[in-house]
């Protein structure tokens, strides 16, 4: 089935396969000029990877760069994170925030330790058996460090399905259902990463299609209509504010007793403008995460 827009000469078909093959086309030939100088893409290391993974969850990639660098010259394998305390995990988390990955990194690397003789898996499944690794990560590390052709589906990658492929919104499963079959068999992990590269460039939020390498093989864009991926194109939740926010407190509970263990008058006196009863469920929840412990009238971060 094919349209024509009156404003527009260009034809374009509207169902099937041949949609896709156009895509991945422009997308393979778009890749030089999308490509994002980042250290962990084509990393041949599996352990990098799957640290740059957990770093990414929910982190921008320019705050990822430095941390992970640092993790890695301090863990280069998973034997060395695990063997060490979590305390030590914890300070190379500076900067990341949400420190329950750091807590669930430490675990996976304990679990590659204990369970597969220190590598990484290769096959999904393993991975998805790890601490803190849900499906995209699992995906991430499957393809980029493993080659397997399956999906890395995040919001971005969600928006340039919901835009260029089929110019409609998506439900979550529907989205999985095409990135699974528009991923090439062969050379997924480029393709992989030419998605998510489109999508944190060009099919941003507020898409830049003037500028964009594939424009011409885009649904959206050829069609017309009102934008098919608002907000997160329903492949994720936005992140709440974080001026304020308990995560804040949290970061600056964790921060300082990176420095050193201190009592809980201590740590109190270091929260300025945190009043008491925060502060007290706040060090409590810390706790219940494992991240922090109290042992008599001292508080310090688990493992030191
Ligand atoms: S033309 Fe616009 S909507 Fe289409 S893929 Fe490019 S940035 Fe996204």
């Amino acid at each position: 089935m094919t349209t024509r827009r009156p404003d527009d000469a260009r034809t374009v078909t509207t169902s099937g396969s041949n949609d896709y093959a156009t895509f991945r086309r422009a997308l393979r030939r778009a890749s030089p000029q999308l490509a994002r100088p980042l250290p962990w893409i084509a990393h041949p290391d599996p352990w990098a990877v799957l640290v740059s993974e957990f770093m990414l969850q929910q982190t921008q990639t320019s705050r990822v760069v430095e941390p992970w660098h640092r993790f890695l010259a301090a863990f280069p394998t998973p034997n060395a994170c695990a063997d060490a305390p979590l305390s030590a995990v914890l300070r190379l988390w500076s900067g990341l925030g949400y420190h329950r990955r750091a807590k669930a990194l430490h675990e996976a690397a304990r679990r590659v330790r204990d369970a597969h003789d220190g590598e990484v898996p290769r096959e999904v499944r393993d991975l998805r058996s790890l601490p803190g690794v849900g499906e995209y990560t699992a995906n991430a590390v499957a393809s980029f460090a493993f080659a397997r052709p399956v999906a890395v589906l995040d919001t971005n990658v969600g928006r340039v399905l919901a835009r260029a492929l089929v110019n409609r919104t998506l439900r979550p499963a529907e989205a999985r259902a095409l990135a699974q079959e528009l991923v090439p068999r062969r050379d997924s992990a480029s393709f992989n990463q030419a998605m998510l590269d489109l999508g944190a460039r060009y099919c941003k939020s507020s898409p830049l299609c003037a500028d964009c390498p594939v424009a011409m093989a885009c649904r959206w864009r050829l069609e017309g209509g009102v934008d098919p991926a608002p907000r997160s194109a329903g492949v994720s939740r936005p992140q709440s504010t974080f001026e304020g926010s308990d995560r804040q407190v949290r970061g600056r509970v964790l921060a300082a007793l990176r420095e050193s263990a201190l009592t809980s008058a201590q740590l109190r006196s270091c929260l300025d403008g945190v009043e008491t009863g925060r502060y007290g469920s706040i060090l409590a929840g810390l706790v219940d995460d494992g991240l922090v412990e109290r042992r008599g009238r001292v508080v310090r971060l688990v493992g030191d």
